[in-house]
């Protein structure tokens, strides 16, 4: 889809629940691609039909850039790289997923699975999440990065100076791009109607990051932007809108939890039960990693205290007091 003169969003299947991947194409000089989508044949010969319809091949992409080191925004890069010796350029804090890729999504996998032990999830849920990450380990290779971007850098295309504005949380190094007329190229972290998870995201990469998310959220808003180009789903101007829906599931989860912990001390799945009973599996991770991001929160603020209980961390409400 032509966006304005030079800037063109393509989207791409990522055979993942979220749907298709939007990346974007600025023609340059030098030609450049915001991210690639996921390594399968699928997603290529989108790529290569789209690329096709403005009279380009995958040869001529000069360069890549991506937002952040999940599959679905960088798994074909180092294929693209291979058909057309592009450069590939990653945020400096997801750089290492992105070039070590599988050997980052085996670490990913055991972390995700020591925490998860403690939440209390059944042996078969964390079966399937190991597996869906297993999964995810096909859809990209490890790839030769030529550089990194920090926050502040400015990259040159064409007429159009990009500016990196990093917003970690949804991964530690998710980076966004402030694009041609003053617009957002903003990745995962700012979608439509959507609150997109933060899942060991933090910008140390060690905790969730659910506190992280939301300071990047803030950094957004206060930078003003009136048009964004999202990683997923249609474009929007609405910033306010999507911003008070991640505010307000914010608070409305934060109270939620709260309110579970008064009456008893809970672990992170006792807390989902009583949140939503059964959850399909593909909400599951989304699930517990949003709830244990806020359990973060709340203990770093000493609202609540958590004890490890035969391997199991419970939660409980921190009582205050006079001592
Ligand atoms: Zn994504």
């Amino acid at each position: 889809m032509h966006v304005r003169e030079g800037f063109h969003r393509i989207e791409i299947p990522t055979c993942l629940p979220i749907g298709e991947v939007n990346a974007y194409l600025f023609e340059g000089p030098p030609p450049t691609l915001i991210d690639t989508g996921p390594k399968t044949q699928e997603a290529y010969e989108a790529l290569t039909k789209e690329l096709r319809k403005l009279g380009l091949s995958i040869k001529d992409i000069s360069r890549v850039l991506i937002t952040h080191g999940h599959v679905d925004h960088h798994g074909l890069a180092d294929v693209v790289r291979r058909d057309s010796r592009a450069e590939i350029i990653a945020p400096v804090g997801d750089a290492e997923t992105v070039r070590n890729f599988r050997e980052a999504y085996r670490h990913k996998r055991k972390a995700t699975a020591d925490t998860f032990l403690k939440t209390g999830v059944p042996p078969e849920t964390l079966e399937l999440v190991e597996g869906f990450f297993e999964y995810l380990a096909t859809l990209s290779d490890a790839t030769t990065i030529s550089s990194t971007v920090r926050d502040g850098d400015v990259i040159d295309v064409g007429q159009c100076k990009l500016k990196a504005i990093h917003t970690p949380g949804h991964s530690p190094g998710s980076t966004c791009y402030r694009g041609p007329e003053g617009c957002l190229i903003s990745g995962d972290t700012l979608i439509k109607d959507l609150v997109p998870v933060a899942a060991f995201g933090s910008a140390e990469g060690e905790s969730i990051g659910l506190s992280d998310y939301m300071a990047s959220v803030d950094k957004l808003e206060r930078l003003g932007f009136t048009d964004v180009k999202p990683g997923h789903r249609a474009e929007f101007r609405d910033i306010p809108a999507c911003t008070a829906l991640i505010h307000s599931q914010f608070e409305s989860r934060q109270s939620s939890i709260m309110e579970v912990l008064r009456n008893e001390p809970s672990t992170a799945c006792d807390i989902i039960d009583r949140l939503y009973g059964m959850l399909p599996i593909q909400d599951i991770f989304p699930a517990l990693t949003e709830v244990l991001g806020h359990l973060e929160i709340l203990t770093a603020e000493g609202k609540v205290r958590c004890e490890d209980k035969g391997g199991l961390a419970y939660y409980s409400i921190a009582r205050t007091g006079p001592v």
